[in-house]
């Protein structure tokens, strides 16, 4: 069985599958979209041990070529001297301009891969597998690619939409469980954008998300279509994409603020950040406390930490935490830009938010 949500973006739709075990139908579903295609697959080490022999054979079964790039795991390949390699290798296979780039891996993966698709004579199709809960529900939705500067993260990049994205939910059971927990804060998310009934079926039902029931199937599809609902909607009206932004203001100083370290994953990141903008909505009177303890409660029941202060290790202080925020969100006319709540699945994009207030609040917070 298996789920497709279609993306209607103006460009060119596409479509996202999701089902337990689609790797091994890679090759049909490539065959059917580009009959003839050669094909790069564009992976990393830990993704490789594990998958890629199923996607290779798969390709190989329908009788498509496949060569395969191998990058070192990890946020550091997404630099310009790894995307560099990358699309040297991708040239080396002397691809041409019916055939495809495959992204088989995490969100790293599937933003160097993508960026170098749209880059690589002037813009080659490329197919994400997302292999991680967060690539499947997030990154590899909505057609941002990019690596990162020395300057800040994904500040060099293309929007590329992919021809196809497979998300086989069978390969996230080879994820390490706190790479679960960290995407499975953004399944979350969704919830708490918009969506309360999925919120309350995910507070049911979350143990066979994690237990790889049919129930992940479920939640990832539904994740892939609010997500390109937003995305869709945002193409034409633009501003309501910044929604996916819950928690990720607080969260990205505090990922700063860890280094961006493993001490604290982006998803371990973005669980804090949703609760501290649920507690400061409550502080400011626009919601109610019973939610917040909702959402912190099911956060901590996945075994996320929802609490900056259950970060080991030094952080940085309130002052240097708003200097964080304000670099990252820029402040305009003394105010910043925030995505507040009235309660779970009523969230809003708040543009004048005090910077004194959010100070405040975070002094208090301990
Ligand atoms: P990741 O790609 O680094 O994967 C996390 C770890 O899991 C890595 O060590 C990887 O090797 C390993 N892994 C991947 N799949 C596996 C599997 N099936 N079994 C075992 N191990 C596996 O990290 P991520 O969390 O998937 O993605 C994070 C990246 O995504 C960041 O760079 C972020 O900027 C980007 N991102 C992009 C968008 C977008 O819209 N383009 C949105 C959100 C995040
Ligand atoms: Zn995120």
């Amino acid at each position: 069985s298996a789920t497709t949500v279609r993306v209607d973006l103006a460009g060119r739709p596409y479509d996202i599958v999701i089902g337990r075990g689609l790797l091994a139908e890679l090759g049909l579903r490539i065959a059917a979209l580009r009959p003839g295609a050669n094909t790069v697959i564009v992976t990393d080490e830990n993704v490789a041990a594990r998958h890629l022999d199923t996607a290779k054979a798969s390709l190989a079964g329908a009788g498509i070529t496949s060569s395969e790039i191998i990058i070192a795991p990890g946020e550091k390949s997404k630099s310009i001297d790894v995307f560099a390699s990358v699309c040297d290798q991708i040239l080396a296979t002397r691809i041409g301009r019916n055939d495809l780039v495959i992204a088989l891996g995490g969100g790293v993966v599937g933003d160097l891969a993508g960026f170098a698709a749209a880059a690589v004579r002037r813009g080659l199709d490329y197919v994400q597998v997302p292999t991680t809960l967060l690539a499947q529900v997030d990154s590899s939705v909505g057609g941002k690619t990019g690596i990162n500067s020395q300057y800040g993260k994904n500040l060099i990049g293309a929007f590329h939409q992919p021809i196809l994205v497979l998300a086989d939910t069978a390969v996230l059971d080879t994820l390490p469980e706190r790479e679960f927990q960290a995407g499975y804060a953004e399944v979350a998310k969704y919830g708490l954008i918009d969506d309360a009934k999925f919120f309350n079926w995910l507070e049911a039902n979350w143990r066979h998300v994690f237990d790889g029931g049919p129930e992940r199937e479920e939640a990832v599809a539904i994740c892939c279509r609010a997500k390109a609902a937003i995305v869709a909607r945002d193409e034409k009206e633009t501003g309501d994409r910044a929604l996916l932004n819950l928690g990720h203001t607080f969260g990205h100083a505090l990922e700063a603020g860890a280094g961006f370290s493993s001490r604290l994953l982006h998803g371990e990141a973005v669980a804090i950040g949703m609760v501290q903008a649920f507690d400061y909505s409550v502080e400011q009177g626009l919601a109610n406390g019973q939610d917040a303890e909702r959402v912190r409660r099911h956060l901590k029941s996945v075994g996320l930490r929802t609490r900056p202060s259950e970060i080991e290790g030094d952080m940085p202080d309130v002052d240097e935490l708003m200097a964080l925020i304000a670099q990252d969100k820029k402040v305009q006319r003394g105010k910043l830009t925030f995505i507040l709540t009235r309660g779970i699945g009523e969230s809003f994009i708040a543009k004048d938010v005090d910077p004194a207030k959010v100070h405040a609040f975070l002094s208090q917070q301990g």
